[in-house]
């Protein structure tokens, strides 16, 4: 088989909203489809992923450097041995021909869509849904569990007033959810203490809680919230500092007893080493948010995860960033710990296509074929545009 063209779409995010850092409304996404002269219905079989949610779009490194080396290499190189798709590894390294090691950064999200495009191409060849097609690459056989799901947002928004917060949950409790993570480090502490105090009574239950400050906090910073959420006995506290900050880390698990989140910012199996070897984080409590759509895609994710696990944590500690359609085949297929999803935000890549039901916090992906982003009717004009090149 052969790839006959790739394509990729600069998309923008949809809404006004920020977080302590960042403020996602100029956010852009990388769409890119990779197509084959295999034909299903007419029609030829394409690939089709994207580089996550919450950096930017890659078009310069896709067009300039990654794209052309596929188009470049001998069609026998890419393909698996039984000839029966694309090899994720081998097109994840021809992307890589050239490339020094280190400096991982955007490059990383970039190798990462064509990665993932190859997983959507192979089980839409296999004519099964990606979770399926990837447990069972693996040996695994195909999982019939559903994830646990939460919904991530409490953002800080331009005009919210007392009640957005309340409303904004109440609105995931009645699509199914029943866990929420919100934003903290955009407001004063007493100001966010107010906001934890609202969604827990919203949860009804501080576990069902887990708050974010984005990498917001110096170590003092970082230290006076630990003091003050600890009483409420919150589900986590997500990157406290700088994602790189091992030694801020490795100081708050000795005074904050909940649970620390941290992971998404880690681009490389190798960030997540130093990450295990200098963090001091407790194997039977934090929770790691690595994102293989921000990390080189799935082939790099499971030989991190394969370190988590050396180090001692449960794969279930595993809970990947991302929110969107690819991680929850990713989770399903893997049995990590759960999944986020932006049901509110984010649009046309945050949540699940209609046909995924949230109920009482769980959710299965549907047995369309790949990842079924064909599903999700806020892409499908913009799939429209990738496809016609
Ligand atoms: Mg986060």
């Amino acid at each position: 088989m052969q790839i006959t063209a790739v394509h990729d779409l600069t998309v923008r995010l949809q809404g006004s909203i920020a977080n302590a850092v960042v403020d996602f409304s100029s956010h852009t996404v990388s769409l890119v489809a990779i197509v084959t002269d295999q034909r299903r219905g007419g029609a030829p079989v394409t690939g089709i992923a994207f580089n996550s949610i919450g950096r930017f779009a890659q078009s310069g490194i896709l067009r300039e450097r990654l794209i052309p080396r596929l188009l470049d290499a001998k069609p026998e190189t890419l393909t698996l041995p039984d000839g029966s798709g694309l090899s994720p590894a081998a097109i994840a390294n021809t992307a890589m021909a050239n490339e020094k090691p280190g400096g991982h950064g955007d490059r990383a999200a970039a190798v990462a869509a064509l990665e993932l495009a190859t997983w959507d191409l192979n089980a839409k060849l296999a004519g099964e849904p990606a979770y399926a097609y990837i447990a069972r690459a693996l040996g695994e056989a195909p999982p019939t569990a559903r994830a646990p799901v939460y919904a991530a947002g409490g953002y800080y928004y331009p005009k919210a007033s007392a009640s957005t917060l309340g409303d904004e949950l109440r609105r995931y409790q009645d699509q199914g959810y029943r866990a929420f993570k919100i934003k903290i480090g955009g407001a004063s502490l007493a100001a966010d203490i107010a906001r934890i105090e609202t969604a827990i009574d919203v949860a009804g239950a501080a576990d069902r809680v887990a708050v974010d400050a984005n990498g917001r906090f110096d170590a003092h910073t970082a230290s006076a919230y630990a003091e003050a959420m600890q009483p409420y006995g919150l589900r986590w506290y997500e990157e406290p500092g700088d994602p790189l900050d091992y030694s801020l880390m490795a100081a708050l698990t000795k005074e904050y007893e909940g649970a620390l989140a941290t992971g998404e910012n880690l681009f490389s199996e190798m960030e997540t080493r130093n990450l295990l070897q200098f963090a001091s984080l407790r194997p039977a409590l934090d929770v790691l948010q690595m994102d293989p759509g921000l990390s080189y895609g799935l082939t790099e994710y499971l030989t991190t995860l394969a370190h988590v696990e050396a180090a001692g944590f449960h794969r279930r500690q595993c809970v990947p960033h991302g929110g969107h359609l690819i991680n929850l085949h990713v989770v399903t297929a893997l049995g990590l710990g759960g999944c986020e999803a932006y049901p509110g935000v984010f649009q046309p890549f945050g949540g699940f296509a209609p046909q995924c039901r949230v109920a009482d916090g769980m959710v299965r992906p549907t047995d369309a074929p790949g990842f079924g982003l064909e599903q999700k009717p806020e892409l499908a004009p913009h799939l429209k545009t990738l496809l016609e090149g």
